[in-house]
């Protein structure tokens, strides 16, 4: 019985001090370092331990050493003067991952670009075509949609649109998507992507067997909901109710993405039902983006009959992204055989204000743009939330923003990949993944009709130590992203 006690203690022990070794400031500095970048003067803000003052920020091979109310020398100096320091920006759901793309996202002040909901059937080659070309961080899941695409043959691109969204998969076909599932956690994705709404022949049994696989590992799954909207029975309560369900038998940490655009004036009741679930011990966490209006391609399933009913909205709601053309019945039915991005301004702004102002939403982008044509949200997610939530509408303090883009994806994601313990926090230790920006200036300039517009106030940005954004221009040929990856097993 000592013995077993005195284990226990042990364990006990080894546990705390390794938790000590991964929080920030493990290595205090002696303050004699010749750092390779200073920033000085800066209004360092860290959402974890709530330091909000001016200090020096010393860095070194892509980490921070020092932050200081001492002078510190630099190789290279950026004076951060009337500037927030803050941690680079976590974007935990961004469908755009290329260079048009990253574009946008470092200059919107974004460090790590995750694409989590739809994820890749290749988890590898995903990677693979990022390593040693990108300058910004970059990971992904694996995903049911694209591994059911590629399993039924569906043609489909961003979203199916034959097989893998109309026709039940046979018992091979989903014994075939659950290896998929596992061999690509294996290889280090970040979790399991899923969206239901584009899949409607995909069983709740289905749903619940690949549940099984992230159980195994506390792989989190990251959902786009079954149904959206309000109308009984199948409706967005009995959406959520479905995967919280399958959290709950299998033990899968669930991350619930865009609420606002799947529960319009639901959103309360689902963030109310998410707080609950939490407070029965379900790992379980919820995003939004700070728009009124959704974005997905009109040929997807999305669109099938019944839509103006689900949504509470008709043709006029319909904005087609190519042009900023609103639809009409007869613009609906062309465009949805040609196919495409449509955008629906279906989410009131009370809905937006009151779910960005609630402390357990994330903020994440839902982002891609297109040769220029998209949604606003893909380029200007977070310097709204800072510019019109923080500043103009005093929503939300600066410090509640931060967090909201920076700590808490990291938390949502260090358990999967340690890595980002030393993510989305600003400290000793942490990594020099940093984004300065002006406090009165920061503000998106994208709207609708012109989603191709760089937010304003991003004066610099640091990822892995490198700057890769220097007093506002994005520099050429600096490629310091790195891959953020699970246990390749
Ligand atoms: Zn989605």
């Amino acid at each position: 019985m000592i013995t077993r006690l005195k284990k226990i203690l042990l364990s006990c022990l080894v546990i705390l001090i390794s938790a000590a070794v991964m929080n920030c400031d493990r290595n205090p500095s002696s303050g004699t370092e010749d750092f390779d970048i200073v920033i000085l003067n800066g209004r360092v803000i860290d959402p974890e331990s709530k330091l909000d003052a001016i200090r020096n920020v010393g860095i070194k091979e892509g980490s921070v050493i020092m932050i200081t109310e001492k002078p510190i020398n630099g190789r290279t100096t950026i004076d951060a003067r009337g500037l927030v320091v803050a941690p680079g920006f976590i974007d935990m759901h961004q469908h755009g991952q290329d260079r048009e793309n990253y574009t946008y996202k470092v200059l919107d002040g974004v460090t790590t670009v995750l694409e989590l909901e739809m994820g890749t059937s290749d988890v590898d080659r995903w990677y693979s075509e990022r390593e040693g070309n990108t300058f910004v961080n970059f990971g992904v899941s694996v995903g049911h949609v694209p591994l059911r695409m590629e399993i039924m043959h569906d043609p489909g691109g961003f979203a199916p649109v034959s097989d893998a969204v109309y026709r039940r998969a046979s018992d091979l076909e989903i014994g075939m998507l659950k290896n998929g599932i596992e061999h690509g956690l294996n290889r280090g994705a970040l979790g399991v992507g899923f969206g239901l709404m584009y899949t409607p022949a995909a069983s709740r049994w289905e749903i619940l067997e690949i549940f099984r696989i992230a159980g195994r590992t506390k792989a989190p799954c990251y959902v786009h909901m079954r149904y959206a909207g309000l109308k009984e029975p199948n409706n967005c309560i009995a959406a959520l109710e479905e995967i919280i369900s399958a959290a709950a038998i299998t033990g899968a940490p669930l991350h619930v993405v865009h609420i606002t655009s799947l529960g319009f004036s639901y959103t309360p009741y689902l963030l109310q039902m998410i707080k609950e679930a939490h407070s029965r011990a379900i790992d379980i966490t919820v995003e939004c983006y700070p728009y009124t209006a959704t974005q997905t391609t009109i040929e997807s399933a999305v669109y099938d009959e019944g839509w103006q009913e689900s949504f509470g909205i008709s043709f006029s709601d319909l904005q087609w992204a190519a042009t900023g053309e609103r639809l009409t019945a007869e613009s609906f039915a062309q465009y949805r055989k040609t196919g495409g991005m449509v955008i629906a301004h279906s989410i009131s702004e009370d809905i937006v204000k009151s779910t960005i102002s609630d402390s357990i939403v994330i903020i994440a982008s839902d982002g891609v743009l297109e040769g220029g044509k998209g949604h606003p949200r893909g380029t200007g997610t977070f310097a709204r939330v800072l510019g019109k939530y923080v500043r103009e509408e005093k929503l939300i303090s600066l410090k509640e923003g931060l967090r909201k883009i920076t700590l808490m994806p990291a938390q949502r994601l260090e358990k999967i990949a340690t890595s980002f313990k030393n993510k989305g926090r600003i400290c000793t230790g942490a990594d020099a993944d940093i984004t300065i920006f002006d406090p009165e200036q920061i503000i998106d300039q994208a709207t609708y009709e012109e989603p191709a517009k760089y937010s304003k106030g991003i004066s610099y940005v640091l990822v892995n130590g490198k700057i890769v954004v220097n007093n506002g221009q994005l520099q050429d040929g600096v490629f310091p992203g790195k891959a953020v990856r699970g246990i390749i097993k």
